[in-house]
């Protein structure tokens, strides 16, 4: 028994094994420093309608580290929900996209746009959540109706009505939610419809197997379908090329976002995207102030 111990020990620190316990030690001393030293920004991905017209975009985090250069969020954000760094990381991702949001709402040609934030599991799941989404509100001026909340099928696994009590609180204000890379989780049929959304976003997983396989066209035209028994809209991510846009359309899902429309961008650019393209908003139509 202690011999067959002692051989598990031996294979636990096997060379590979050490040097990425040490590689994910360094990397979370680095994102513990990072917060401070404004390392992290956040870019945002314009989201539009069938007809281009943007309606919107989502914030997405970006960490630019001196050394490791840009590191992507699949490299990190795991790591900081399993340290809890990403409760501060959180808020300030919320504050940044909510300062960002006031800034549209102040001008009439962009009061229309709306930003989704994605929220964490462990975030979302924190006592206190409600409250910080309301002070960042009221700290920012953000208005509460063009804020949508991504939250994903992970956060549906433990507390099913605290979460829909929470989520009824926040909607209260005006506040949508957004179910993310929706299908690739653990969802349950079952408690969809009880759940406070208005969208769906299909997985880009599945939009990309769309265009040469026959399953993956017909998840995404069964989500389509679910979203409008459900009343809520169906958003497309990650479509890439004018075909997926034209499948999505054909299965009756009227908005997307992908690198078709624009890559996620950072905030001088976003102005310019802004500044030049269609948007959604009625008072758009009004034409550009000059
Ligand atoms: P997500 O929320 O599903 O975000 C969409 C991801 O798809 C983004 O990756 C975006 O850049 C990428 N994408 C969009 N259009 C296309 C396309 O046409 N082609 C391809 N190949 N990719 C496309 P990104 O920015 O690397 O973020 C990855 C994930 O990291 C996000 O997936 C989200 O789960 C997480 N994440 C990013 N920012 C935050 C944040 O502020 N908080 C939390 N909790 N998670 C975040
Ligand atoms: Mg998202
Ligand atoms: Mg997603
Ligand atoms: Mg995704």
């Amino acid at each position: 028994q202690s011999k067959a111990g002692g051989r598990n020990m031996a294979n636990w620190f096997e060379p590979g094994m050490a040097q990425r316990v040490a590689a994910r030690a360094a990397l979370e001393a680095d994102m513990r420093h990072a917060l401070n030293a404004r390392q992290f920004e956040l870019h945002y991905q314009p989201q539009c309608d069938l007809e281009g017209r943007m309606s919107g975009a989502e914030a997405l985090l970006r960490w630019h580290h001196p050394r490791r250069g840009h590191v992507p969020p699949i490299e990190f954000v795991h790591l900081a929900e399993e340290t809890g760094l990403i409760v501060p990381l959180g808020r300030w991702v919320l504050d940044s996209a909510c300062r960002q949001l006031a800034l549209w709402a102040a001008d009439a040609r962009t009061a229309g746009l709306r930003m989704a934030v994605n929220v964490s599991a462990c975030q979302f799941l924190r006592p206190d959540f409600v409250d910080q989404v309301l002070a960042v509100l009221a700290e920012t001026g953000a208005p509460a109706r063009r804020l949508k909340l991504e939250l994903t099928e992970s956060l549906l696994l433990s507390d099913l009505d605290g979460t829909i009590g929470k989520m009824e609180r926040l909607r209260q204000t005006g506040i949508g939610f957004a179910l993310d890379d929706f299908g690739t989780g653990y969802s349950s049929l079952a408690y969809l419809h009880r759940l406070p959304l208005e969208q769906l976003k299909i997985d880009r997983s599945f939009i990309w197997d769309a265009q040469d396989a026959r399953h993956g066209g017909a998840i995404v035209r069964t989500i389509a379908a679910l979203g409008k028994a459900l009343q809520m809209e169906v958003m497309a991510e990650g479509v890439e090329t004018a075909q997926q846009r034209d499948f999505i359309a054909e299965v009756g899902c009227r908005s997307y976002q992908g690198y078709l429309y624009s890559r996620p961008l950072p905030p001088e650019r976003l102005a310019e995207f802004v500044a030049d393209g269609k948007i959604a908003f009625p008072m758009a139509s009004l034409g550009p102030a000059t």
